[in-house]
C-alpha cells in the first residue's frame, strides 16, 4: 500500500523528485504529466497526502478551494480557457488510478476525444 514514504508525488511536492512544475499554492502543486496525453497534461495534487476521492474528509475543504482555484489559474496562464479543457479523478482499479496521492488530471491544448471511457 502507497502512504506518504514511498508516494512519488509526496516526493515531487517535496523536491526530492524533479518536476515541471506549473503553479503552487500553500495547500497544492501543479506539475505536468511525465507522459502527456495531450499536449497541456497537468497534475494537480493536495500537498498533503490523500491517496484518492474516498479519502477526503470535511477538513480538505480549502485544499478543494485550492485545487479549483489553480484550474482556472492554470487554463489562463495556458491559455486553455478560450476552446475548454477536460479535468479528471481517477479513483482505484476501475477508475484506472496508478499513482495513490489524489491527483487531478488537467488536459487541455487539443480536442478531446467524445468518449470519457475508452
Ligand atoms: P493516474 O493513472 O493515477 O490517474 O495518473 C497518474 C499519472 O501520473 C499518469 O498520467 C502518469 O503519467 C503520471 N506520472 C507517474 N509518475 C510520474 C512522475 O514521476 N512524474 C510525473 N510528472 N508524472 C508522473
Ligand atoms: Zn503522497
Amino acid at each position: 500500500m502507497t502512504d506518504k514514504s514511498n508516494c512519488i508525488f509526496c516526493q515531487i511536492v517535496s523536491g526530492a523528485l524533479p518536476s515541471k512544475k506549473v503553479l503552487e499554492t500553500d495547500r497544492v502543486f501543479a506539475f505536468r504529466d511525465i507522459s502527456p496525453q495531450v499536449k497541456d497534461h497537468i497534475l494537480i495534487v493536495p500537498k498533503k497526502h490523500v491517496a484518492d476521492l474516498t479519502e477526503v474528509s470535511s477538513q480538505d475543504g480549502p485544499v478543494f478551494q485550492d485545487i479549483f482555484e489553480s484550474v482556472q489559474l492554470i487554463v489562463k496562464k495556458l491559455s486553455l480557457d478560450a476552446n475548454g479543457f477536460r479535468t479528471v479523478f481517477n479513483t482505484g482499479e476501475h477508475g484506472c488510478q496508478t499513482v495513490f496521492h489524489l491527483h487531478l488530471h488537467l488536459l487541455g491544448g487539443a480536442q478531446m476525444g467524445g468518449s470519457m471511457v475508452g
